[in-house]
């Protein structure tokens, strides 16, 4: 396979990338968990890896179908560009810097509108954190609005196809920092969202609530005022657990009570609003 056929069908990324997922979790299971080298929080549990991987597999199912009618959007928005940028070296780099900076601010979207936060709940809502953790996406994030962060790629004047790829190669990345095999990368923690960054993303300490948004820069925390040492040890999950190992139940938890609260009798428009787009702390007020 060559660039040209990889640009045709970005979603092939996450595929050829997946034997190097597969064995970064064997070691992690064989010399870690196997020889007693990692917490308890680190454990894979069979229901839930099988949970994680089904969640991945309907997410990918997804994102494929919905591509089509998304790609139309951006091609639509793509006539309307500011720029024409011929892909570079450096062009290429300076996407993959906006493309986290945008990821960033969809990120903490997802974690500040119930409405988006219903999607990404799906990710958080497990109390382990290994490298299957990052299997575990949602298959509404096309729903949730997740393409409209990368809308300013395009109508700047990057070919959706490009856009569409860094978004993959970014959401591939980040397999690499859910784990708790490695401590710290030493200078590299400055700049880059590592292993101890997105541990903290992952807490329910409370310090570490909606912290450490980072895709692969932890800058834009440094910069937007969300960051956040590992100091403490983590404990992982969500403050309304989903008790389940079911991907369907765990997928649709969250829109399940957020259209409860919704319909709910005698609540104003304001409150019917909050419901959908407050925080999630604060929606059920
Ligand atoms: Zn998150
Ligand atoms: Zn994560």
């Amino acid at each position: 396979m060559d660039w040209t056929q990889l640009m045709e069908r970005p979603e092939l990324l996450l595929m050829i990338l997946a034997p190097v997922f597969f064995l970064c979790m064997a070691a992690e299971y064989w010399f870690g968990q196997r020889r007693g080298r990692l917490p308890e929080s680190a454990t894979y549990y069979i229901p839930e890896v099988v949970c994680n991987f089904v969640l991945a597999g309907l997410h990918q199912a997804t994102d494929i179908l919905t591509g089509l009618l998304i790609a139309q959007l951006y091609l639509w928005w793509f006539d309307w560009r500011l720029f024409d940028i011929e892909m570079s070296v450096s062009a290429f780099l300076l996407l993959v810097v906006l493309q986290d900076f945008f990821y960033y601010w969809f990120h903490r979207a997802s974690h500040r509108i119930r409405w988006m936060w219903a999607a990404h709940v799906v990710h958080h809502s497990s109390e382990r954190m290994n490298f299957s953790t990052a299997f575990r996406q949602s298959l509404m994030y096309p729903l949730a609005g997740m393409w409209i962060f990368w809308l300013p790629l395009v109508i700047i004047g990057f070919d959706p196809k490009w856009v569409v790829f860094v978004v993959l190669f970014n959401l591939g990345l980040q397999f690499f920092v859910h784990t708790q095999s490695i401590r710290s990368l030493g200078p590299l923690e400055w700049v880059f969202n590592t292993p101890s960054h997105h541990r903290v993303h992952h807490g329910i300490n409370r310090q570490y609530i909606d912290k450490n948004y980072a895709g692969v820069l932890i800058i834009w925390d440094r910069m937007f005022g969300t960051f956040e040492p590992e100091v403490e040890t983590v404990r992982y999950g969500i403050s309304k657990p989903v008790n389940s190992f079911n991907p369907i139940r765990v997928t649709f938890a969250e829109w399940k009570d957020m259209f409860y609260d919704v319909t709910r009798p005698n609540l104003t428009w304001k409150q019917r609003w909050c419901c959908l787009f407050a925080p999630p702390s604060d929606s059920f007020e």
